[in-house]
């Protein structure tokens, strides 16, 4: 396994959990992500059920993490880790064509048995604190939430270290196929030495591509960078009363303990930093700020990317070549679809063996 992202420690729990031994190799296991990797950056929502589409392979998986995500967390807290998980999703609509929309959708999850409801402009109104006056309405998703990223990572890479998961903290510099027989397909050089393994899974996240290239498997991802906030709310304001987290306009407001608050997170193209105009519109949450969020007091403010695949829809879960798996490009979804993309990588493995 090359990654200890949210999506490699994931697939490595996954495997371990099926029985199969694993190596994991990142530099990052030594001294944390590097601040280009997303995971760190993540604020952890788990956008499923108001996903707009009802069919098709993004909705499978996110359907089929969201329940994995919970059997997880379950098995994770039976032995004693700590997985801290918000449920609920109230999502606002700006304008009154959005309301409509939300309004079919509804009526779609109704139809498929799922706890979609729509929340009256009054119903909105009488939360506290206020949420920006413009709501021309909102939908309110119980089984959606959020999970904090990195316990969940520490609860992965602790309870794999106890089924046995070998940990590398070191870069992969080139993988390799390997001479012999099944057994020694994929050959894997780190800046410490080799490692060889009949499978191989490629979840370096943007350092994926520059992998494969050589083996000529051109899987191209663009970095998408995201900035967000923690606020200090103002004393007396206190959003954990919401049913949940908001979901305005693409940006999120995530309740924090000891009144704080989460809000992020800017879609911006490229490597570099993020710029003081999308930070401002995000603080202003375009200009449809109420007064409580104006005045509340920046407490950190951090970026992360997120890879985005070129030319393909996210995420690449692909076996490349016998043995060699790729699951990357997770785009703006990685946390919530981690979960699915241990399980994929678990049944290619096992299919081979079948
Ligand atoms: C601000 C922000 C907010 C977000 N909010 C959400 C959210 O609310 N919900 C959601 O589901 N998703 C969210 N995302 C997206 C999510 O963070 C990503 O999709 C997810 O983290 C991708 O995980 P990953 O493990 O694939 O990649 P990463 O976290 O980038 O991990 C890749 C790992 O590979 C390692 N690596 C790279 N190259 C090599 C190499 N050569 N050798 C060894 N190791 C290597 C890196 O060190 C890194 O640790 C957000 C992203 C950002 C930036």
């Amino acid at each position: 396994m090359i990654g200890a992202g949210v999506v490699g420690l994931s697939v490595a729990w996954q495997l371990l959990e099926r029985g199969h031994r694993v190596s994991l190799v990142d530099p990052a296991l030594r001294e944390g992500q590097p601040p280009g990797a997303g995971s760190t950056a993540a604020l952890g929502l788990l956008m499923a059920q108001v996903f707009r589409r009802s069919s098709g392979r993004g909705w499978r998986l996110r359907q089929q993490s969201l329940a994995l995500w919970q059997r997880w967390r379950t098995q994770l807290e039976q032995r004693g880790h700590h997985l801290p998980f918000r449920p609920g999703l109230l999502q606002l609509a700006t304008t009154g064509d959005e309301r409509m929309a939300q309004q079919r959708l509804v009526e779609q999850r109704q139809a498929q048995g799922l706890p979609l409801r729509l929340l009256e402009p009054e119903e909105l109104a009488a939360l506290q604190p206020a949420l920006p006056a413009g709501a021309a309405g909102g939908l309110f998703s119980p089984a959606d939430g959020q999970i904090d990223p990195l316990p969940a990572m520490q609860a992965l890479l602790s309870d794999g270290q106890r089924q046995g998961l070998q940990t590398h903290p070191n870069a992969v510099l080139r993988i390799e196929r390997g001479p012999g027989p099944a057994a020694t397909r994929w050959c894997v050089h780190t800046e410490a030495g080799s490692l060889v393994s009949p499978w191989l899974v490629v979840a370096a996240g943007l350092g994926s591509p520059a992998l494969l290239e050589p083996l000529g498997h051109q899987r191209p991802q663009s970095p998408v960078l995201g900035q967000a906030l923690e606020l200090q709310l103002p004393p007396g304001c206190d959003a954990s009363a919401w049913p949940g987290s908001v979901s305005w306009d693409g940006v999120n407001l995530v309740p924090r303990p000891e009144g704080r608050l989460w809000l992020g997170a800017t879609v911006e193209p490229g490597l570099s930093s993020g710029t003081a105009t999308a930070l401002t519109a995000l603080r202003e949450l375009g200009g449809h700020a109420p007064a409580w969020l104006r005045e509340a007091t920046v407490v950190r403010h951090w970026q992360g990317l997120r890879a985005r695949p070129d030319d393909r829809p996210a995420p690449l879960l692909e076996q490349l070549e016998p043995g060699l798996l790729l699951s990357s490009g997770h785009y703006r979804n990685g946390v919530l679809l981690a979960p699915a993309s241990g399980a994929w990588a678990a049944e290619q493995v096992e299919q081979e063996g079948s």
